[in-house]
């Protein structure tokens, strides 16, 4: 009952149900306690499992964080012998690899793989990601030491099939680097190094050190970790909602990127009675034409009420009041001009408005550009502010808003031939991102057949049939 519970209503919605840890300055992460104002509150809670293993995850990393005593330590044990070292403290080193929806799915994996495996979360942020997050865990920093010595290379490490086959080979004396390389890639072929197995996360338990290399969302591949199994369904209950709770406790905007979220929104989508994300990601805008990408635009939200269709003239009947904004994200500035022309143009028949706002056209994917990311951000969360979403097949960015928001997006499917597909879009069964290089061969080497009957709470992917994601 409200008397009996130590928060008021609001302090709870700030705390987002126990997900954020008290102790924070709040100016130094404004997102951080101005942000339930923009949404209603989740109807997913975190369990109260989950918000333990968080509290117990921090105060490790407390103790374990950067220039700690401790981390100290674990250093000089690590440069001083190259292989069987057991250390106070071991870690995970996230690095940087593709677009920064690919980084954030990535980056929610390692951190669950971190609380899982009790090892230190650190991120490898280089000038292009400086300052784009506030920092995550209380009293310390996951950001890598800029003396960190295992850096670019620098030294020695293991990859991780390497070790696989040493010790496959050496029965007798198994032998583990201090220092490991671990690639979950999409460009990475050899998919099946039998990460979702109990067998090597035992081997990879004796390394201090991990260097992951990934673009992936490979927490499908935890669930079907046996070891993992029942510790994760008691952290996570309702098995979709893995990111939804994991990113929203990672990924705050820092002040200079809640600034312009939070005034756009003011400015464009505060006042409207619906506001619908439309995010328009074209793979290869050389060999896809903008009119039949447009036109299945049109054709999903249409056919799906998303939208209201257009009529020729206004009816003086219908005097509509209704206001529905419109964000539309994409690289290209063709998308949201037209949409916003033709709602200018003509009228709709229910009488609604509808305003439409581009944030930014890129024209193209940048690396290694600051403000570039700033923006991406910036529009993953203005999406996740919104309450209906259409997203593109395929697209991490995507992914990232409609689990932060915790809403099953529309999907629009990929072009058949530069035809539109019969169906235009679906709405997605699950609002988890998808995982797309599962493993092939199960832990006894034979082929997976059917990820379904293999993994119960796994299925194909809507937008990618070769991908699978928890439902
Ligand atoms: P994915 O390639 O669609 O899976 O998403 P990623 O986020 O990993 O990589 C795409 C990158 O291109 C983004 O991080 C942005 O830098 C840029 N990008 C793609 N679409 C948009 C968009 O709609 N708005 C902005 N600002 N940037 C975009």
């Amino acid at each position: 009952t409200k008397g009996s519970s130590p928060f008021t209503r609001n302090h709870a919605d700030k705390l987002l149900d126990g997900l954020f840890p008290f102790g924070f300055d709040e100016g130094s992460c404004l997102s951080r306690s101005q942000s339930y104002l923009y949404k209603k509150a989740s109807p997913h809670k975190p369990s109260p499992y989950l918000i333990s293993k968080l509290r117990n995850y921090e105060h490790l990393h407390k103790r374990c964080g950067p220039h700690t005593r401790s981390y100290n330590r674990t250093m000089v044990m690590l440069k001083n012998s190259r292989t069987n070292v057991i250390t106070e403290c071991n870690y995970i080193v996230w690095t940087p690899v593709n677009g920064l929806g690919n980084r954030m799915v990535s980056m929610a994996a390692a951190f669950l793989y971190a609380i899982l495996t009790d090892r230190i979360l650190l991120v490898e942020f280089k000038d292009d990601m400086v300052g784009l997050f506030c920092e995550p865990f209380p009293n310390s920093s996951w950001l890598l030491p800029k003396d960190f010595p295992f850096s670019n290379n620098q030294g020695y490490a293991e990859t991780y099939e390497s070790m696989l086959k040493k010790n496959k080979e050496n029965n007798s004396k198994e032998i583990f680097p201090s220092v490991l390389h671990l690639k979950i890639q999409h460009t990475h072929h050899d998919q099946d190094m039998f990460f979702h197995c109990d067998h090597s996360q035992h081997l990879l338990l004796k390394v201090p050190l991990l260097i992951l290399v990934s673009d992936q969302y490979f927490v499908p591949s935890l669930f079907m970790v046996p070891s993992f199994n029942q510790e994760l369904s008691k952290m996570f209950p309702e098995k979709d909602t893995v990111f939804h709770h994991l990113g929203r406790y990672l990924f705050l905007p820092s002040n200079e990127v809640w600034g312009p979220i939070s005034r756009f929104y003011q400015t464009y989508l505060a006042k409207a009675d619906e506001r619908i994300g439309l995010q328009i990601r074209v793979f290869s805008p050389d060999l896809t034409p903008y009119e039949t990408i447009m036109n299945q635009v049109l054709s999903c939200t249409l056919k799906n009420n998303i939208l209201p269709n257009f009529t020729t003239e206004d009816s003086p009947r219908k005097k509509g009041t209704t206001l529905k904004s419109v964000l539309v994200t994409s690289l290209y500035p063709e998308y949201g001009e037209n949409l916003r022309t033709m709602y200018l143009t003509k009228p709709t028949v229910s009488g609604e408005f509808i305003s439409v706002y581009q944030p930014s056209h890129e024209e193209q994917q940048k690396a290694n550009d600051h403000k570039h990311n700033m923006k991406a951000l910036t529009e993953i969360y203005l999406l996740s502010l919104c309450d209906v979403l259409v997203t593109s097949s395929l697209s991490t960015f995507g992914y990232v808003a409609q689990s932060l928001k915790g809403l099953r997006p529309w999907v629009l499917y990929k072009l058949l031939d530069k035809n539109i597909p019969d169906i235009p879009c679906e709405r997605d069964f699950s609002m988890e991102p998808c995982f797309h290089t599962p493993p092939k061969l199960d832990c006894m080497q034979k082929p997976i057949d059917d990820n379904r009957t293999a993994f119960p709470y796994t299925r194909t992917c809507l937008d990618y049939g070769f991908g699978i994601k928890l439902v």
